[in-house]
């Protein structure tokens, strides 16, 4: 393992406990496979990391967010293909087709470019129809899926190799989420052919909903130990991701001596108080500041004071003996989950993860 001695912060990055994860949602879909979700940063655990450690694991494809990610993953030497998830811009399309990266189609125009791209390599361009079931963000509209289909049908390099849709609210709105499952099972019956891929399902809801077209699901929190939804099995996932940050200096503050940026604390009395080496700067939230937030030090729970800076953050450890600069603090990790950050800091938790930033290395165990 990389020496982690002269790093103010830094993310442990466990690839068993991801592994572990995928295993769980094996175990309970078996005739699924599943993309996993390497965008942003593999939430945060770093692209080529994820996609090296989980690339010998009959993964069907990465799920990336753009073509510089699909370029990362390649480069990193993976043999599982990128699947670009969002729309692809025209200028993107030829990297794409050259290098044989899948991608969304929403429209007949769109189908039109790839097939012009295909045809000019010498290609297919291999393609999976993304149905608006709902989501409001990209996609045909099912009842134009026919028209599209139809036209694919004169397409001569255009490989239809799936279909799928995204759900907008399976976490919170069961009925229509529900909704939006009959509406693409409709969809994929109305295919002339069934695809090699069909797939509906991530995070929110691989654990709490069939959809029995479908033979793949996205995985992209889960993977990462975070289930979004109620479910016996969330207890299984395990954490994948503890942030640490190190002490940097221990001091003693009199009573009524303001904290951090405007003073939005103020001492009540004499405090020993520890200055940290992460900020937002390194994706600790500034939203965090004033919250309750804390960190946990040598066994103990420390409050965060006043605003979180750039780069430092101030925590009291009045009730502490010992500590020395240098010390470890976990920042984020299994005594201080993800969910409790995102809590405080009044986001989501995908939020969280990705804002952790490039200046905090990733060590893999
Ligand atoms: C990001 C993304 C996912 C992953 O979602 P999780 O809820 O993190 O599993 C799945 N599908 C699409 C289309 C996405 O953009």
């Amino acid at each position: 393992m990389q020496d982690t001695s002269l790093y103010r912060a830094w993310a442990l990055i466990d690839t068993d406990a991801m592994k572990h994860n995928l295993s769980v949602v094996r175990r309970i879909l078996p005739n699924h496979q599943q993309m996993a979700i390497v965008k942003a940063e593999a939430y945060g655990h770093g692209l080529e990391g994820v996609a090296r450690a989980l690339d010998d694991c009959d993964i069907a494809f990465f799920g990336v967010a753009t073509i510089s990610e699909a370029a990362r993953v390649r480069d990193a030497g993976c043999r599982t293909c990128p699947f670009i998830l969002g729309p692809s811009f025209p200028a993107e399309r030829d990297i794409i087709v050259q290098n044989g990266w899948r991608a969304a189609l929403s429209s007949p125009d769109e189908a039109d470019h790839y097939n012009t791209l295909g045809q000019l390599y010498g290609k297919q361009a291999h393609l999976h129809i993304n149905v608006d079931t709902g989501m409001g963000r990209a996609g045909v509209l099912p009842q134009d899926l026919p028209a599209l289909v139809e036209h694919l049908s004169h397409l001569p390099h255009i490989h239809l190799e799936g279909i799928y849709s995204h759900l907008s609210a399976a976490a919170d709105d069961i009925s229509f989420t529900h909704r939006q499952i009959n509406s693409y099972e409709q969809a994929v019956a109305s295919l002339p052919a069934t695809l090699p891929y069909s797939h509906l399902c991530s995070s929110s809801a691989v654990f709490n909903y069939r959809a029995p077209s479908t033979n793949m699901v996205r995985l992209g929190r889960i993977l990462y130990g975070y289930s979004p939804m109620p479910s016996p099995y969330n207890r299984e996932l395990r954490n994948t991701l503890t942030l640490y940050s190190r002490v940097t200096l221990l001091r003693t503050l009199p009573e009524n001596h303001g904290i951090s940026y405007n003073h939005t604390y103020i001492t009540t009395g004499p405090t020993k108080v520890a200055t940290i080496g992460i900020g937002f700067g390194d994706g600790y939230l500034h939203y965090l500041s004033n919250t309750g937030a804390r960190v946990y030090l040598n066994g103990s729970y420390c409050p965060v004071l006043g605003r979180v800076t750039m780069d430092q953050i101030m925590v009291d450890v009045s009730h502490m003996h010992g500590i020395q600069p240098g010390d470890v603090a976990e920042i984020m990790g299994p005594n201080v989950p993800w969910q409790e950050i995102t809590t405080r800091a009044h986001t989501i938790p995908s939020n969280v993860i990705t804002s952790i930033s490039s200046r905090v290395p990733r060590v893999y165990i």
